[in-house]
């Protein structure tokens, strides 16, 4: 069911996503792990399905059912195993990256960071290993709730954003709070952090967390000015938040992300209120009412989001190349 291609999925992929397709993709959000990051208990039930290495060979291979063969030619990975043996998954996305010439990809790694790093020791990592930025992740913060209403700097401290900007690192940030991009604290925090360490460059996971683009519609003008912020798609199933980003900061800080291996799973996220639910295929909550439910891959699902914006943004095939390559090539300094 997860990590399979359908006759649906294709048919979808051929009828909406191939024709809006540039040659060219960079895929700005993935991750790479092996289940054995997550320790003897394995990785989270959602995680199962997933192959049990998934290095930058498999990314390769399986990035095609979303992209189709022969455009991918980069990508931002990091791990996933976050509260697992970060080490040794650090270490796998350091590896996997140097091998990306013989995949035909320009593959850059991101660290993943806890709260309680010591702000020198990441330094040294990021010069070892080559990591171009820094990804924190609120299961790991320093917090006495739930992690998931966690202020930004109980996950990504402000020891660590000065290290981003003394490095010149990029930041993939997952908010999180009920209302994620609309809520106060969320805005000044990200505000504050992007103004103090201009040269640290933010990239706002999942369109700010726009799972309900309401969140990112009614939240990214507070934003509005911040030269070193972006945002990617990753795992956004729906166009709104998409639009109100390139509305607010133009198409150019909108970056094309898979989540691979989240990519792969089937279903899809819906607003309900003013909060979200994943929907999947082997969930309890697809109620089949008017005939059949034939979920497709998430990954589908966002890439269609994306072009249904894209056609009411009316951008043009350039602006698109950009937002599936030429964004991060100029973020990241690659050939254009
Ligand atoms: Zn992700």
């Amino acid at each position: 069911m997860h990590w399979q291609l359908t006759e649906d999925d294709q048919d979808l992929f051929e009828r909406t996503i191939a024709p809006l397709l540039p040659e060219r993709i960079f895929d700005a959000h993935a991750h790479l792990y092996r289940h054995a990051h997550y320790g003897p208990g394995g990785p989270p039930p959602l995680f199962a399905a997933t192959p049990a290495e998934v290095g930058l060979g498999r990314f390769t291979q399986d990035i095609s059912w979303l992209h189709g063969q022969g455009r991918t030619v980069g990508g931002l990975f990091f791990g996933l195993a976050f509260t697992g043996d970060r080490a040794s998954n650090n270490a796998f996305v350091a590896a996997e990256t140097l091998t990306g010439r013989d995949h035909g990809l320009a593959a850059l790694p991101q660290l993943v960071v806890a709260p309680d790093d010591d702000p020198d020791q990441v330094r040294e990592r990021v010069r070892q290993g080559g990591f171009v930025g820094l990804k924190p992740y609120h299961t790991m913060a320093t917090t006495d709730g739930p992690t998931w209403q966690a202020p930004l700097e109980a996950y990504f401290p402000e020891a660590l954003a000065r290290v981003a900007h003394e490095e010149g690192l990029t930041v993939t940030v997952h908010l999180v709070r009920d209302r994620a991009l609309a809520d106060p604290l969320n805005q000044a925090a990200v505000r504050r952090y992007c103004e103090r360490y201009p040269a640290m460059r933010m990239i706002l996971a999942h369109a700010g967390r726009g799972f309900n683009p309401w969140h990112t519609i009614e939240g990214v003008s507070a934003l509005a000015g911040l030269a070193n912020l972006w945002f990617d798609t990753s795992a956004v199933t729906e166009a709104g938040g998409f639009e109100a980003i390139v509305d607010t900061f133009g198409h150019e800080r909108l970056l094309y992300g898979s989540d691979f291996p989240v990519s792969h799973l089937r279903g899809r996220c819906v607003a309900i209120g003013s909060s979200f639910h994943w929907l999947y295929a082997d969930g309890p909550t697809v109620v089949e009412r008017h005939g059949a439910v034939r979920p497709v891959l998430v990954g589908l699902e966002s890439l269609r989001a994306l072009t249904l914006a894209c056609r009411r943004l009316r951008l043009t095939d350039a602006q698109i190349e950009d937002l599936f390559y030429g964004n991060a090539a100029q973020l990241f300094s690659l050939g254009r």
